[in-house]
């Protein structure tokens, strides 16, 4: 789900992960230096130092796996689910190997075509002056929308949902809707805002960030194999696109206090990006987690 706030987080940014693991790790090396060379063994010293990986991390949880199958809506109520803190997604980031094939030079208002262009559905605009401009894209977010029922897949079904969307989006002050895309049931990625306008759909960290919406409530349901190819799809273009690390594609519980995406399709997006996931794999495995 998005959150309220459209503007004014600018300055709120994330720090990068990549830099406080570097700054932690330099730490370490500066302080063995130090305590062997107060030893008088510098040269014992350099090749520890040589030998250090840096920082240590926890784990990744791994999550339990559950039956049932993809698409299928889970059994009614009581649901026994209880929100603990979000897994901490840490994968070890290796600079890919090969140079992705970013179209640095194609305008943020350039979308891919198996996107449905938001000018195919829609006349209206976004209110431009209620939303800060984007310049950068540096990290991607996935979301569901917590609506249900899922639209049934049809292009009718998910028209109206995107316009019930933005309405409600529209009611809370915004530009427009806050997510850049939306995946329905049947796999269709639909253009919401405009990427050249920042997002409103994570609270102080909208900055540099694309937000995808999945239609549906993935505390409750399972997402379909079409919505999952599709996140996959979506998610590796714009990676590579704008040179966007495994690192830094989150679900929002990952960065905000939220049940969002649900528990079913953060299931999925933790098994994508492992080693060996569809994402991963789409992206040359540039990363692992344990
Ligand atoms: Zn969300």
């Amino acid at each position: 789900m998005a959150e309220r706030r459209e503007v004014s987080d600018s300055k709120q940014t994330q720090p990068d992960d990549r830099a406080q693991a570097a700054q932690c790790s330099e730490l370490s090396r500066r302080r063995m230096l130090h305590l062997a060379t107060k030893a008088g063994t510098a040269a014992i010293a350099l090749s520890s130092v040589s030998t250090l990986g840096g920082c240590s991390s926890s784990a990744q949880k791994l999550i339990k796996k559950k039956g049932g199958a993809l698409g299928q809506p889970i059994p009614a109520d009581p649901i026994t689910y209880t929100r603990t803190p979000s897994p901490v997604y840490r994968p070890t980031y290796t600079p890919p190997t090969k140079t992705p094939e970013i179209k640095t030079t194609l305008p943020l208002s350039s979308i891919p075509s198996f996107v449905i262009a938001r000018t195919k559905w829609t006349s209206a605009t976004p209110k431009r002056w209620l939303a800060d401009s984007m310049t950068t894209i540096r990290r991607i977010t996935i979301h569901h929308d917590a609506i249900m029922p899922v639209p049934t897949g049809s292009y009718a079904d998910s028209l109206r949902r995107m316009n019930l969307i933005r309405r409600g989006h529209l009611n809370n002050g915004w530009a427009d809707i806050g997510y850049h895309f939306a995946i329905d049931p049947s796999g269709r990625i639909w253009q919401a805002r405009p990427l050249e306008l920042q997002g409103a759909h994570v609270k102080d960290h909208n900055p540099g960030n694309l937000g995808i919406v999945v239609f549906g409530n993935y505390e409750k349901m399972r997402p379909t194999q079409a919505t999952l190819n599709s996140v996959n799809k979506m998610v590796a273009y714009a990676m590579q696109r704008f040179n966007v690390p495994l690192t830094n594609v989150h679900t929002h519980q990952e960065l905000r206090n939220t049940a969002c995406p649900g528990r079913f399709l953060q299931e999925q997006m933790l098994r994508t990006r492992a080693r060996g996931g569809k994402l991963a794999l789409a992206v040359g495995n540039q990363a692992s987690h344990s």
